[in-house]
This record gives structure tokens, sequence and C-alpha cells, in this order.
């Protein structure tokens, strides 16, 4: 199959890319580079650099998997009009421009809660696919982590595996807790992690079978970590002790997020202590 992907150098895009080709599909794709840095994906057939917002953008694909936007809930409280004009206008512009059977786009856990702009914005971008793609799949990612070992998150770290292995790794001197004081078994925020390679293989289940058209369709574990419980999956991966240091609620927090129905395109393969290994272990050949 065809297969077009949007964002496909960034972290989740340059998994799927890698898999796809493993698949057999041709993949082409486009990315701004907005983080000025990129993966590596000059193993796709075709690659060019493309602003969503593009009026000129155009191609097509037996399935269209749109990726690119932008992913930091504190990020989007700063600068609110950028999430809208990237994720729900980005979004608008892809759906109407790229033609294809099969529009699968990558919102987010954060959808169920709209506490920040960067949750509305995906949720915004998710009822225009809904009014103006042909056949569509919409995942909700819950905390997306780990890595294959070559391809990497990018950007300013901020979400808390990335942060924990950094730390892990000597590479920042400690870790802030956000919040101890959450209605929650320890009092720190519960998250539903799920490995980047289960994400990637989900979304390829997704091109090959064909459009769901439901109203969204969740990738996850079902399971709920707290903060607490990875700084101490990181600290046993890697056999550290993490600096904490307590902090202040981080603002548009949901206090829990965990899958209730998971898609049936979901079939995992990795743990909470596969996600944190990775990550750790990229950390180190960073240094
Ligand atoms: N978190 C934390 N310290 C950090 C980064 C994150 O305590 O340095 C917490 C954050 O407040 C949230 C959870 O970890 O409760 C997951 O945050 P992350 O940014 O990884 O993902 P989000 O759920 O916000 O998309």
């Amino acid at each position: 199959m065809k297969v077009l992907v949007t964002g496909c150098t960034g972290y989740v895009g340059s998994h799927l890319c890698k898999k796809l080709k493993e698949h057999g599909h041709e993949v082409h794709g486009f990315d701004v580079n907005f983080h000025g840095e990129h993966n590596d994906v000059s193993f796709i057939d075709k690659f060019w650099i493309q602003d969503l917002n593009d009026r000129y953008l155009h191609g097509w694909g037996d399935a269209v998997v749109h990726l690119a936007g932008r992913s930091v809930v504190p990020q989007s409280l700063k600068e609110p009009s950028n999430y809208y004009r990237v994720n729900t206008m980005g979004t608008k512009n892809a759906v109407e421009k790229l033609r294809t059977d099969n529009f699968i786009f990558a919102s987010t856990s954060s959808a169920f809660e709209m506490r920040s702009p960067y949750a509305r914005s995906k949720v915004g971008a998710e009822d225009i696919i809904k009014e103006k793609a042909d056949g569509y799949t919409i995942f909700r990612f819950f905390n997306v982590s780990g890595t294959d070992g070559i391809h990497r998150q990018l950007g300013t770290p901020s979400h808390l595996i990335r942060m924990a292995a950094m730390a892990a790794a000597g590479n920042i001197p400690d870790i802030k807790v956000f919040g101890n004081d959450y209605d929650t078994r320890d009092g720190t925020c519960i998250r539903d992690y799920i490995h980047v390679c289960d994400i990637s293989d989900a979304i390829i289940r997704a091109v090959e079978k064909g459009p769901a058209n439901t109203d969204y369709e969740c990738l996850g574990s079902n399971t709920g970590y707290s903060v607490f419980d990875v700084l101490k999956t990181m600290e046993n991966v890697s056999n550290t002790n993490i600096k904490k240091i307590l902090a202040p609620r981080r603002e548009g927090d949901a206090h829990s997020c965990i899958v209730e129905n998971l898609s049936e395109f979901c079939d995992l393969k990795y743990t909470l202590e596969d996600m944190c290994y990775d990550q750790y272990k990229m950390q180190l050949n960073l240094n």
C-alpha cells in the first residue's frame, strides 16, 4: 500500500515509517522540522519539507497518517493560538488537500478532560475530520514513550519518562514532581503509558484493515502508573537513585488518565520497564 505520513521525522513518525517499510509498504512523508532537529527517515521512498498549513499541500495515499502537530500541554497554555493553528487548522488543510479513503489521525487522551488548549485543539481537529474525511481512524494516544534504540523524542524535554531517563543518566541533576496532593493512591498524577513501537504497530493495523469510522480508538495499556511509580521503575531499570524535588501542581494536568475501552487495534508487546530502559539507554548514548 502507499502510505503518506505527515510529521514523518518526528518521534512517532520516524518509528512508524521504519515499521511501515518493514511491512513492505511504499512510504511517502513530509515534515517541517519545527524542532530544528529531526530523526533520519532517509530510508523512506519520498520525503519533502512542507508546512501543514501550506495552501499548495497535496498528495494521496491508500492511507494518510496525520501525525504532524504540537503536543506539549504547558507550552499550549502559553501559546494557544499556535496550537489551534497547527493542530486544528493544519488538520483542516490536511484533510481537505490530502486524498485518501483512510485518514488516520493522532489525537490524545487529554481530549477526555479538555483541560488545555492542546487537548481542545485536538478535539477540534477530530470534529473536522469526522465532517470532511471520506473514511477515518481517530486514535487517542495515551502517554507515548520508549524508543526503538535509533529514533527519539525531539524538542525541549518535558515528558516524565524522558526527564526521568535524563536524571537517571546524570544529564540533569534532579526531577521535579509536579504535585503530590492529588486524590490518587500516592498523591501524584496517574497516567497510562504505551510504547511507541506498540503505537506504530496499532497504526499499521489500521492502515492495512481500512478505516474504523468510530468516534475514537484508544491506544494505551489499561494500566495506571503514578509519577512515583514511573520514577521507581526508572530507578530499578537503571540501578540509580533519582533526586526528586516536590513542586507545585502543573497547570493543565488532569489527576488521572487511564484507558477505559482499549482499541482492538492494540496488541501490546512492551511494558513500562521496557519504556524506561529504552529511554535510559538512549540518554546514555547521548552523553
Ligand atoms: N511530571 C512531573 N515531572 C516532570 C514531568 C512530568 O511530575 O518533570 C508529571 C506531570 O505533571 C504529569 C505526568 O508527570 O502528571 C505526566 O506528564 P507528561 O508531561 O509526561 O505527559 P502529559 O500527561 O502531560 O501529556
